[in-house]
């Protein structure tokens, strides 16, 4: 089966002893984002239109076969503008749409609200889940005297984020993005200020 998606190149390293690039890009969805994480042997594949290779925050159409893992078919610079409200990606045109496909009729208990607070990390805890090992997070609101805490796991499938988890300080500040499920949060980009 062939797919498209619309996306963001969020990692592309190439992996010398292996003799291949990693590739990972994020689709958004309404309310959510899609890693895809891909091997790349042929380099080729891995330019744009002026010959130059994809960089970090390039946005991108993808086309790729999937079975057990994904492959690589097509990668083109491509234009995207995300909805306002449920951040799903759609390719840039010059009129004005007014229904967006991700989120317009959508059952309102599958939205979810979109975070970008500051907030202070209480705890950053290494564990095994079900399927992947993963970095337990505890955050408060940096601002207020609240003390409710928000949890977040964050996962290798997304690569920019588990890489710096380890280096993650408890008691600094850090800009959150996530979506946000009651006090879960599904994190998008988390930068220490
Ligand atoms: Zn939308």
């Amino acid at each position: 089966m062939s797919f498209t998606d619309l996306g963001t190149v969020k990692f592309l390293e190439f992996q010398q002893e292996k003799g291949y690039f990693r590739l990972v890009i994020a689709v958004n969805l309404a309310y959510k984002t899609k890693y895809l994480s891909m091997n790349v042997w042929k380099e080729e594949l891995l330019r744009n239109t002026s010959g130059q290779r994809f960089q970090l925050e390039d946005t991108v159409r993808v086309t790729y076969h999937q079975d057990k893992y994904i492959k690589l078919v097509s990668l083109e610079d491509v234009l995207i503008e995300f909805c306002p409200t449920c951040y799903y990606g759609r390719e840039r045109i010059e009129t004005l749409r007014v229904d967006c496909q991700g989120c317009s009729g959508l059952q309102p208990q599958l939205q979810r609200e979109r975070f970008n607070e500051n907030m202070v990390l209480m705890s950053c805890t290494p564990k095994t889940y079900r399927y992947s090992t993963g970095y337990h997070l505890e955050l408060q609101l940096s601002a207020s005297g609240d003390t409710t805490t928000y949890v977040a796991v964050i996962f290798p499938n997304n690569p920019q984020v588990y890489r710096r988890a380890d280096n993650f300080k408890v008691g600094a500040t850090y800009t959150v993005i996530a979506w946000r499920n009651n006090k879960l949060l599904d994190v998008i980009e988390i930068d220490q200020i």
